[in-house]
């Protein structure tokens, strides 16, 4: 399964990576952890990032992209990977659609995290990494203080918590707005593909979880439908098609059989009930800052 999981900063990419991580077996690649990894290593590229990164601005492409192609060529995302916090921009979506059509491994689907801006601002504020482990905890919810009383697996003992630098205000207010001028676009890039599933992500961390499992569920089921298809159009000699494989192929006579992924009949789909369709200007839910203001606590 290769997946990418879109969403605000404090949207729960990071959270629900790890829990899909665990689950399917398959590596989770933030950018956003590899570049902290350099800059914390005091490496050439780390000094490069650490000036945008601290201002909440995007690292610059050719950096982040030099990472992710590093990370892929490595064995352990033969069976799959989770993307996340990458692509981020335009410019990085379509660099990730060749270089994947060159390692022969398309997307699966792309999943975006739909968080209300005054939480995603809530949430951000309450984070907290332990230095020792790199687990994500949140001070602000219940949850969270159970889970740090379980000891860190790296040290053996307690967790010790710090906020990361860019989770200040300023930094923060800064990072939402890039997110909407440079990151949003994705959603509709993602969706003319037929690769996009929207999903609620507000309420437990748990039940999150499982509205993901189940988009996922869905583009696997849609994804084997059109393996199944393409495989009963497949040359065969005249006068021995059957019903059933006229039937498929007549489903999907709309779909690319090439590499390009274009929406298929199938999969050219009615909006999810949780996905919000159509808002009015100013209404989005990340997007409206005036709305969310007013839900600051
Ligand atoms: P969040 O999604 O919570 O903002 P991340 O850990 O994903 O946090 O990213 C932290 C910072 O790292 C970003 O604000 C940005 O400066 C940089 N960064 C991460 N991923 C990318 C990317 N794909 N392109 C450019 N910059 C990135």
């Amino acid at each position: 399964m290769r997946i990418v999981l879109l969403g605000a900063p404090g949207s729960g990419k990071g959270t629900q990576s790890q829990r899909l991580m665990q689950q399917e077996h398959i590596p989770q690649i933030s950018t956003g952890d590899l570049l902290r990894a350099a800059v914390a290593g005091g490496t050439e590229l780390g000094r490069k990032a650490r000036e945008a990164m601290d201002g909440g601005r995007l690292v610059a492409d050719e950096l982040v992209l030099g990472l992710i192609r590093e990370r892929l060529a490595e064995p352990d995302t033969r069976r799959g990977f989770i993307l996340d916090g990458f692509p981020r921009n335009l410019a990085q979506a379509q660099a990730l659609d060749r270089l994947l059509a060159t390692l022969r491994q398309p997307l699966d689907a792309v999943v975006q995290l739909e968080v209300d801006y005054g939480e995603l601002v809530r949430r951000i504020s309450g984070r907290r990494t332990c230095a020792d482990c790199g687990r994500v905890f949140n001070v602000s919810t219940a949850s969270a203080e159970v889970s740090q009383s379980a000891p860190c697996a790296q040290s053996g003992a307690p967790h010790r918590l710090i906020q990361r630098p860019d989770d200040n205000e300023a930094t923060v207010t800064e990072r939402l707005r890039v997110y909407e001028e440079q990151t949003r676009p994705l959603i509709e890039f993602y969706r003319a593909r037929g690769l996009l599933r929207v999903i609620d992500a507000e309420g437990r961390v748990e039940e999150v979880t499982q509205r993901l499992e189940q988009a996922l569920h869905a583009s696997a089921g849609r994804r084997a439908a059109r393996t199944a298809a393409a495989s009963s159009r497949k040359p065969r000699s005249p006068g021995r098609s059957t019903p059933s494989r006229k039937g498929a192929s007549r489903r999907t006579t709309s779909s690319a059989s090439g590499s390009k992924r274009k929406p298929s009949v199938r999969t050219t789909r009615t909006p999810d009930k949780n996905e919000p369709a159509r808002r009015a200007p100013g209404k989005t839910r990340t997007g409206s800052r005036r709305s969310a203001r007013r839900e600051r606590p």
